[in-house]
């Protein structure tokens, strides 16, 4: 397994870490140890998995740390240079330049703005995919930060303020701080390493594709053939250094449902000569209500039916032709997803034919559950245990939802957050994501880091056994 070539290049960057260390803080030294530690077990060729699991997770902790200011100038520059959805462009030649830098083959233009880096490992094993969605937002920057971006983009023939308001900016720079630590020992690599940059998580703008259903569409899960994916989000509303995790559903499926009631018009001053839609579509919102309160499993998982708009009629003496009602489903399982749409078309045929109206029902699926395989999450989880220590935690779900679930769709994938709070705020004082005074504590993206760089690193050594 090579072990002293092994221990010749470990030992030569220790000294040279050693050399060049200048804040020795007690756990940097430690760190050190270990990786010197394991660099003897290996060269003993004694033990030989174990070891290498520490040398590695000594050597992403050492690089964690000492790349530290290098992501945090990337994640400023990202942040200062903000791009829309599906017009990520010199944030994608910035990124590919960068992967080019390090010996990858990459791929540009993969679902319009995407950028794949691979990095083959000179050692047999799996192919794992590692996801960092790459878009900002239409929405105004407060933060007043020296970084703060003060860039206007066209958005549906509008002039807007964009902004890296999801925290997608420090995502592209853990990714990249994650490809720096393996691209530079990629000699002792067991397997490969696909570095998805994805655009258009937000959401394309209307009319266009995008996003990770479209690089799935496009193949990116294969050629290589990826067994399994990775992806993080910074956490504004979590303190920097907590890890959340959740087997099963993570992030809810978001349908959106549209529902015209087709009544008969008439007087207003002589209902009993019509067919009223307005009253129909009301007792449909109540109906909806029922189907999560009275008929869904809510033990099981959350669910949410919300009527989002209403629209009918033009005048008071007028009861109109039709009513229509729109509105969000938010599920976490596929089952009660396929089954809340059913109870939905269900509860709205039979009400309106209880008043002898007839209704259409237009159910469109949208981002599917971002669901944790819980195989994967559970063999995984230790890596979290390992990254956050005691402030790793199971949370609960998230009913916003993500696109990192079309790759999960194909493949076993862990998604998971990392706080970016600072320490001792309160949650209720943070801004949420998607709003101008959004604010990210840049320490949090050391633990993405080392939380993703883990993950990836675990899951070949233990694929390698
Ligand atoms: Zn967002
Ligand atoms: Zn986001």
């Amino acid at each position: 397994m090579g072990g002293s070539g092994l221990f010749c290049r470990n030992a030569w960057r220790i000294l040279r870490s050693l050399v060049f260390l200048e804040d020795r803080d007690m756990s940097r030294v430690r760190m050190i140890f270990v990786s010197l530690a394991g660099a003897l077990l290996l060269a003993t060729g004694s033990i030989a998995a174990q070891a290498t699991a520490d040398d590695w997770h000594a050597w992403i902790d050492l690089k964690a740390e000492q790349d530290f200011e290098q992501v945090v100038e990337w994640r400023r520059h990202f942040h200062a240079n903000p791009e829309l959805s599906n017009r990520e462009f010199e944030t994608a030649a910035y990124i590919a330049e960068f992967l080019r830098g390090l010996g990858m083959e990459v791929q540009t233009g993969v679902a319009h703005t995407g950028v794949v880096g691979v990095l083959v490992g000179a050692r047999p094993g799996p192919v794992v995919g590692l996801r960092a969605d790459i878009d900002a937002l239409p929405v105004p920057s407060r933060a007043g930060l020296e970084f703060s971006p003060s860039v206007f983009s066209e958005y549906l023939g509008e002039k807007v303020p964009v902004s890296h308001a999801c925290g997608h900016d420090t995502h592209i720079a853990m990714l990249m701080g994650v490809a720096e630590i393996f691209a530079a020992r990629r000699d002792e690599l067991p397997g490969t390493i696909k570095f998805i940059f994805q655009p258009a998580e937000e959401g394309a703008p209307p009319g266009e594709q995008g996003g990770g259903k479209l690089m799935v569409a496009e193949g990116v899960l294969n050629n290589p053939d990826v067994e399994v994916i990775f992806g993080q989000h910074i956490w504004s509303l979590a303190p920097a250094g907590t890890i959340g995790y959740r087997p099963g559903g993570i992030m809810a499926a978001a349908d959106q449902f549209n529902i015209t009631v087709h009544g008969k018009q008439t007087h207003g001053s002589t209902p009993w000569t019509g067919v009223d839609p307005i009253a129909v579509a009301s007792q449909i919102v109540i109906g909806l209500n029922m189907i999560v309160s009275r008929q869904t499993e809510l033990t099981k998982e959350a669910a949410v039916i919300s009527v989002g708009r209403v629209r009918a009629g033009v005048r008071n003496n007028i009861i109109p032709e039709t009513a229509e009602l729109i509105g969000t489903i938010r599920t976490l399982d596929t089952e009660m997803q396929d089954k809340i749409h059913a109870d939905i078309r269900r509860t709205a045929e039979h009400i309106a034919a209880s008043q002898g109206a007839t209704v259409t029902v237009e159910i469109e699926r949208g981002y599917p559950v971002t669901y944790n395989d819980p195989a994967l999450t559970a063999r995984m989880a230790p890596t979290l245990e390992r990254v956050g220590g005691a402030r790793t935690m199971q949370i609960n779900a998230i009913t916003g939802a993500e696109d990192f679930s079309f790759f999960q769709k194909e493949i076993p994938g862990l998604y998971f957050f990392v706080g970016g709070m600072p320490e001792g705020k309160d949650p209720a004082e943070a801004a949420p994501h998607h709003t101008p005074d959004f604010y990210i504590e840049e320490s949090g993206m050391k633990t993405g880091v080392r939380a993703l760089a883990g993950l990836a690193i675990d899951y070949m050594l233990d694929r390698a056994e």
